[in-house]
């Protein structure tokens, strides 16, 4: 039976609303569920989330905030434009949903809309609108994403409407939260100030590559988030950059996740095209931690279709050879996880078998890529959830009775689990002065 080790998320929205659709989606395999506050507030999405829970306790939640994206404004009818045209954003032409826009673009800058579909260029800045020139024209429709490549104005990360929906958050009690158009470490700080939730640090701004190595020390995960990625850098940069944010993640051993259009086209065909399939391949390869669908699972035809694509994708790639950075094994923790992977795999043994109450040593364990199965067990729920996001990490509740030692616990559990006879290889990574480290071999 083989073992997927790649973890999946599934966003879900409109597509999940028909009975049954979220409850056979939660049984396709799916490990976590990211939910967009784009175009709603947690309170909106609050029904679907109890639902999920309803039906799977031990589902984890990503909360995805919408950040700082300019949108056009309302429009009552679609607008056509064609390359020569003027276009006017603002006072007097098609409105903007946020009047920021104005002083964040210089005469000669590139407008993009729709995900870049649309390009313009800046002819003329007012105070209240912006006259651009259409380079590549399309259809404007209502609330159409803007992106402005070339901005470097220092705007707070977290919007009112961030900040608001950070408020009311509980509602949705995630595991992760997303933060979107990361362009600093300092964006992070600003959001735990508002949160204890991990954060997942979404680097889809050039600033963010500017400062990738310290953005990844100061998030809980990260997401390549290639949909905006591609048009704030030039698309034809997103292979590149996208292997090197997963590198940075897997050296300083945080979880990433590869994001957006991996199976597009299965919003409404069948089957994916060869170009995503290799797509998919290809972040297994490079050394990603969890792959996403968005529109493929929250408006596609078939949701659960794109997750069955997704694991066949997985279980076929992940046998393959791939080399991958590692944390530094200068650390402690890290040297005993790496012997412990090692261990494993020189002894061939059942598992790993991880006791953790944050996670931490789990994740340390993942980081090096074992090619046996982790068995991590904790006694904490929040831990067991969010280590569904972590690369190869099968999470497990433990009951340790009162005044009873986790390790006992863990070891009697894993017995349970694994059946006697069975051998393992155990990491216990203590923190605590006085109180040993083990690494051992064990046959049950
Ligand atoms: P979004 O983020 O779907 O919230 O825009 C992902 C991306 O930009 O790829
Ligand atoms: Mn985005």
């Amino acid at each position: 039976m083989p073992q997927r080790r790649t973890k999946i998320i599934a966003t879900i929205g409109p597509a999940q609303d028909s009975p049954g659709a979220l409850e056979r989606l939660l049984d396709s395999g799916v490990d976590l569920l990211r939910v967009n506050l784009s175009h709603a507030s947690p309170r909106a999405q609050a029904e679907r989330v109890r639902r999920a829970r309803a039906h799977r306790p031990d589902i984890a939640v990503l909360a995805d905030l919408a950040g700082p994206k300019l949108r056009l404004g309302e429009l009552a009818d679609d607008l056509k434009v064609i390359e020569g045209d003027t276009l006017v954003l603002g006072a007097g032409g098609v409105p903007v949903g946020d009047s920021s826009l104005y002083g964040r673009v210089r005469v000669g800058d590139p407008v993009f809309i729709a995900d870049g579909t649309i390009d313009l260029v800046v002819t003329e800045v007012a105070a209240d609108r912006v006259v651009c020139r259409v380079r590549v024209g399309g259809v404007l429709r209502t609330r159409k994403g803007i992106n402005l490549p070339l901005d470097t104005s220092s705007l707070p990360a977290l919007t009112d409407k961030d900040r608001a929906d950070l408020a009311d958050i509980a509602v949705l009690a995630p595991d992760y939260v997303a933060i979107s158009y990361v362009r600093h470490e300092r964006d992070l700080a600003d959001a735990r100030e508002l949160t204890k939730l991990p954060l997942v640090a979404k680097i889809e701004k050039q600033q963010a590559l500017e400062r990738l190595d310290a953005i990844v020390a100061a998030a809980d995960a990260i997401m390549v988030a290639r949909g905006d990625l591609g048009v704030e850098i030039p698309i034809e940069r997103v292979p590149a950059t996208q292997k090197r944010i997963i590198r940075a993640a897997n050296r300083a051993g945080r979880p990433v996740i590869t994001a957006t259009q991996m199976l597009m086209s299965m919003v409404s065909n069948p089957l994916p095209t060869r170009a995503e399939v290799t797509d998919v391949a290809n972040a297994v390869l490079d050394g990603t931690d969890a792959v996403m669908l968005s529109e493929e699972t929250a408006v596609g035809h078939d949701p659960v279709g794109a997750v069955k694509m997704m694991i066949r994708l997985l279980v076929e790639t992940e046998p393959l050879p791939a080399p991958h950075e590692v944390p530094a094994r200068s650390e402690p923790a890290n040297a005993l996880a790496h012997a412990a992977a090692d261990l494993a795999d020189d002894l061939d043994a059942a598992a790993v078998v991880v006791p953790t109450r944050t996670g931490e040593s789990a994740q340390r364990l993942a980081a090096f890529r074992p090619r046996r199965p982790i068995l991590a067990y904790s006694r904490v729920p929040e831990t067991t959830r969010r280590l569904h996001l972590i690369w190869g990490v099968q999470a497990i509740d433990l009951s340790v009775p009162p005044g009873g030692d986790a390790l006992n616990a863990t070891l009697a559990a894993a017995r349970r689990d694994l059946g006697a006879g069975a051998r393992a290889v155990v990491l216990d990574i203590s923190s605590k002065v006085g109180v040993p480290s083990l690494v051992n071999a064990i046959t049950f």
